[in-house]
């Protein structure tokens, strides 16, 4: 008997995260089948991914997953590439995905490839022509689609159902030798043209490719469907829990019966023959997660490449500077349910922030300089201006980073945005005869500043009291604003690349089908910045906070090229509360 003991579809909502971590309803299931004995005590998973693209985030929870309840059971997770379609895939996304996989923080015990399993699957396609159970079918795509019928209409039988054995096993062969061309035939499962559930009306097993596979080379030119690869993949292996994501729920009842007719106890696993089981899958808003689409903006230039930092692939991520465990984090919170959902980015940079909090070494940099002179700032015995070192505290959240020097002179660098000639009401920082305090540094008073032809501020002019060397003005007199600055002799230049959003739709594509008419137009922004000396202690592929803006992410392989990780400011926390007024309104 099949067994059916999936989870039934559920009314489960999971559009908020239900912050639980722990138990959910797979791991009650891994529990129950421990109790019963089911698997004589093993617990095995898998990740599967086809290798025709890159990891993305929503990846990263079905990664979490499998390893995460194997792990936790003392069971296996394996990696198994799902290499069964020769013209998308390519040994560059296998390497991508290991190393993907790596940076995340999991190692498989085993990597394994469906590919690898191609003869057991032909000499099993064999045994259920042989059996009766499956069938060459001549007719071409689309009348093998039209014959399906639809939900509620039934479907009508191939006229190559009742082909003999020995006629079936013939053509079946000259497919696999080559002998047929692409399109003519394929190798259909004899199951019930009549069945409610769609994917039982027949399903095709394999198609013709005369195609080049990047492990396998020429040695096929019939190629598995995912049907008939996936859960004999899991069997061979001795698969035990065979996650996936929610739209192979109807390929369940085709999983099963293809195990039910294969000779399965011959592979020796203990227990049971595996069985799926579906999660949601993992959405964010505001941006896509289908490789189809992230393949068209890498190929028509969209975005500078798989890793381009404004993608959901974790390449991408990565290069950004989002810690693994802050992604770990996110998984684990947001839950594994039963209903798809879709959850904000903020809520993720949430996790992301908190981790860079606490580990990223803070450093001073300028991202649009402006001009400041402090007219009253001595000279040295040479007639230069005085330069006096700073101490800075390295990261408040972590003593044992210690402090560094800044160097301080008569001429720094501010940020445009803290200098207003006429200041709104509620701009604390500069503008003319207010004070503020320089951070680590002095306060300064502005007296003066000089614009251009076209009244652009470009230069500002300022004193200082040396009496507030701490930081303090021993009269007691307070200042509303800190600002950062960086000595104008000792900047050096970098270049800080901000991201927006790279759609400006909630569900990218929800308006005309096509998610790429909702690129946003400028999701990128570079700029040359100044910095603080000390930056150059930040190696590559580390992660630093401007003072006052944000993580930036020092390039792995640029020089002084810096991607903008995640801004300062929690909007996680502003979603919740509008979405709390919204529920009190
Ligand atoms: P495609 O976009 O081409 O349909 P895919 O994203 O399904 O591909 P696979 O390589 O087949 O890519 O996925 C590998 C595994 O990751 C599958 O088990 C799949 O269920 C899971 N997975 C894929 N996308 C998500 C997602 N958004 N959330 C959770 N799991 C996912
Ligand atoms: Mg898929």
């Amino acid at each position: 008997m099949p067994d059916q003991r999936g989870p039934a579809p559920s009314d489960s909502t999971d559009s908020e995260p239900d912050g639980r971590g722990g138990r959910d309803f797979i791991r009650d299931l891994v529990v129950a089948d421990t109790a019963s004995n089911r698997f004589e005590g093993r617990v095995q998973t898998r990740f599967p991914p086809e290798p025709n693209g890159y990891l993305h985030i929503g990846h990263a929870k079905a990664i979490c997953l499998d390893f995460t309840v194997a792990a936790e059971s003392g069971g296996r997770c394996f990696l198994r590439f799902d290499d069964t379609n020769p013209a998308t895939e390519s040994p560059e996304y296998v390497d991508g995905i290991i190393s993907d996989v790596a940076w995340l923080g999991f190692e498989p015990q085993e990597i394994r490839y469906a590919s690898d399993y191609f003869d057991q699957f032909y000499e099993w396609a064999e045994l259920l022509i042989n059996r009766g159970l499956a069938y060459v079918d001549d007719q071409d795509a689309e009348a093998i689609s039209a014959g399906r019928g639809g939900f509620g209409q039934p479907g009508t039988d191939s006229p190559f159902r009742d082909r003999s054995v020995s006629e079936n096993l013939r053509l079946f062969r000259e497919m696999a030798a080559g002998q047929h061309p692409e399109g003519s035939r394929v190798l259909r499962a004899r199951i019930d043209m009549q069945h409610e559930n769609m994917q039982m009306r027949d399903p095709v097993m394999y198609r013709i490719r005369h195609q080049h596979h990047y492990r396998q080379g020429d040695r096929w030119c019939i190629y598995p469907t995912y049907d008939w690869a996936h859960g004999q993949g899991d069997a061979i292996e001795g698969v035990t829990h065979s996650l996936c994501t929610l739209e192979f729920r109807d390929n369940r009842a085709l999983y099963d019966w293809y195990l039910e007719h294969l000779p399965t106890a011959e592979l020796g696993h203990d227990g049971d023959r595996p069985y799926q089981t579906e999660f949601a899958r993992l959405e964010l808003t505001h941006t896509v997660t289908s490789k189809r689409i992230l393949r068209r903006l890498v190929e028509d230039s969209h975005v500078e490449g798989w890793d381009d930092p404004r993608l959901p692939t974790l390449r991408a991520l990565r290069k950004r500077g989002y810690p693994p465990a802050a992604i770990r984090d996110f998984c684990s919170f947001i839950g594994v349910a039963r209903t798809n959902s879709r959850h904000a980015p903020e809520l993720l940079e949430s996790f992301v922030r908190a981790e860079l909090n606490a580990m990223a070494p803070r450093r001073m940099v300028v991202l649009r300089p402006l001009k400041l002179v402090i007219t009253n700032w001595p000279t040295d015995d040479d007639g230069n201006p005085a330069i006096e070192y700073r101490e800075a505290i390295n990261n408040p959240e972590d003593p044992s980073a210690g402090t560094r020097q800044v160097p301080f002179s008569g001429t720094l660098w501010i940020d445009e945005d803290d200098f207003r000639l006429e200041a709104p009401p509620k701009f604390f920082r500069l503008t003319p005869g207010r004070e503020v305090r320089l951070r680590a540094g002095y306060f300064v008073r502005c007296t003066d500043a000089m614009t251009d032809r076209d009244g652009n501020v470009v230069e500002v002019h300022c004193t200082y009291d040396p009496q507030t060397s701490d930081g303090q003005a021993p009269d007691g007199r307070k200042v509303k604003a800190t600002i950062h600055w960086v000595s104008e002799q000792h900047a050096l230049p970098i270049t800080a690349v901000l991201y927006e959003r790279l759609f400006d739709a909630e569900l990218p594509g929800e308006r005309t089908g096509d998610p790429l008419d909702d690129l946003h137009p400028d999701s990128r922004e570079r700029l040359d910045a100044v910095a603080e000396p000390a930056i150059a202690d930040i190696g590559p592929g580390e992660v630093v906070q401007f003072e006052r803006i944000g993580y930036f992410c020092a390039d792995g392989r640029h020089p002084a090229l810096f991607h903008r990780t995640v801004g300062l400011r929690d909007e996680w926390a502003n979603i919740q509360k509008r979405r709390q007024q919204g529920a009190q309104r």
